[in-house]
């Protein structure tokens, strides 16, 4: 098992603020001893490069960027809508399934239009979310989760953000992902799991400790 020294600061590097505050939110809990600290609270650091063909090589450009301009510790994730009537589309392209990177409601309308045919039991879907930990040290970590559910007809809720309007979790039926308040997504999410899985990799707690 990793260790974590929680009087170190911790960088999260996303540029994304709504998932900033859903990893942090949910770092509160996972990981109450570890200090967090937004990497845009730290300077003006561009956006790397996701070249990556994977979540969890794009959540290693991501931390290890962060980890490079700041010399801390720094957590990265990145995530995306798995549909399987479209072979695993949008995938790593989720933000810039549309062409221009982050414009949600385009991608939302692409998503809609390219599954027009598809009958309801062919609407599965999840989220997938690869979380990276790299240390001021180079200790590397990560964390892995989903949330599994079916693509809707129409975007319903205002909550959240992406493909959530859209997205129908199994364990909520009925309730878009946007319909859902903060802490019930944030109990079920893809990210959830992530983090909760890396925590698992860590010292309870993520107390300073003898590295296994
Ligand atoms: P990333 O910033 O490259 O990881 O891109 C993530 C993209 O996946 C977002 O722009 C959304 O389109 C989608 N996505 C990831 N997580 C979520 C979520 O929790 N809800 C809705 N969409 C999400």
């Amino acid at each position: 098992m990793s260790t974590l020294d929680p009087a170190r600061t911790v960088v999260v590097a996303t540029g994304n603020a709504h998932k900033l505050v859903e990893i942090e939110s949910i770092l509160a809990q996972v990981l109450p001893d570890v200090r967090f600290v937004a990497l845009g609270q730290l300077g003006d650091f561009p956006d790397p490069e996701e070249t990556g063909e994977t979540f969890l090589e794009n959540a290693l450009i991501k931390a290890e960027s962060a980890v490079a301009e700041t010399g801390l510790t720094a957590i990265a994730d990145d995530s995306g809508l798995v549909v399987d009537a479209l072979d695993g589309a949008p995938g790593v392209y989720s933000a810039r399934y549309a062409g221009v990177h982050g414009d949600d409601a385009a991608n939302n309308e692409k998503l809609l239009w390219n599954l027009a045919d598809v009958a309801d039991s062919e609407r599965t879907a999840r989220f997938m979310s690869v979380i990276a930990l790299i240390s001021s040290d180079g200790m590397v970590l990560t964390g892995t989760g989903s949330c599994e559910g079916r693509i809707g007809y129409v975007p319903q809720g205002e909550n959240g953000f992406g493909y959530d309007p859209l997205f129908l979790p199994d364990e909520t039926p009925g309730r878009t992902m946007a319909e859902l308040e903060p802490a019930e997504k944030n109990a079920i999410s893809h990210r959830f799991h992530a983090l909760t899985d890396l925590a698992a990799r860590l010292a309870p707690g993520g107390a300073v400790g003898p590295t296994a």
